[in-house]
């Protein structure tokens, strides 16, 4: 049962408590407003960290203890992306790139690249819309099945693979990967290449060991160069 599931019965639980508890004792009303606080707030936490299993189930680390596992998100670009394959190739890494629909739609070469040099392509939405965190679970059905159909259109593989855009998850998004028996990825070592500097990202990456997922993105024109660092650095440290 997941976490979400647990929750709501133990608030359906605590409220019943409440009410008969109210029938023999007086106290103020207010008191109902406690477990409803503390239900929004972890429900706010549940969707917010991804590998906290509270929706649905997220492989955050790889059973496979070998290797770190590379996976790089937003694409293809059609610049970056090639770079990045061939940083990987020269250092005989292999990753997962979790896709765009649109994204795929508009460079549909790159992504056979990607295919084409060993690697595996993941789904990522297919708008990566703001508002996905609000869709229908209908809607969300629509845009995995959408991009799952431009994978296989473009490279012949069917995908089972599916990262959620901002790493958030809720009973909807759940539904629909459950629907179509698809598994989720999440990741343990964000790079945070988005946001920090080449530096800062290298040192955050110092952590890394065999087994974690960590997360890049092969639309930030220095992820190039920090991948190419990151797995010199890996090289010499083994
Ligand atoms: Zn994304």
């Amino acid at each position: 049962m997941s976490g979400f599931k647990k929750t709501n019965i133990s608030l359906i639980i605590i409220l019943l408590i409440l009410i008969l508890l109210r029938t023999n004792y007086f106290f103020s009303a207010l008191f109902f407003s406690i477990p409803f606080i503390i239900y929004t707030i972890l429900l706010f936490f549940g969707s917010k960290n991804i590998c906290s299993q509270f929706y649905t189930k997220v492989k955050c680390t790889s059973e496979d203890k070998s290797k770190i596992h590379l996976t790089f998100d937003d694409g293809p670009h059609p610049k970056i992306t090639p770079e990045i394959l061939k940083i990987l190739k020269k250092n005989n890494q292999k990753a997962t790139f979790f896709c765009i629909g649109k994204n795929l739609e508009q460079f549909p070469e790159t992504a056979k690249q990607i295919i084409n040099e060993g690697h595996t392509i993941g789904n990522h939405s297919y708008s990566h819309s703001w508002y996905f965190d609000f869709f229908r679970t209908s809607k969300v059905t629509k845009e995995l099945l959408k991009t799952n159909t431009l994978i296989k259109k473009i490279t012949g593989e069917n995908c089972k693979i599916f990262r959620p855009p901002y790493g958030i998850t809720n009973p909807n998004i759940a539904r629909a990967v459950k629907k179509l028996n698809m598994k989720v990825w999440g990741w343990n070592i964000r790079s945070l290449d988005t946001v920090k500097d080449k530096n800062q990202v290298l040192k955050r990456l110092q952590k890394a060991k065999p087994g974690d997922i960590v997360l890049f993105h092969d639309t930030k024109l220095k992820t190039p160069e920090i991948l190419d660092n990151f797995l010199r650095l890996k090289s010499i440290s083994e």
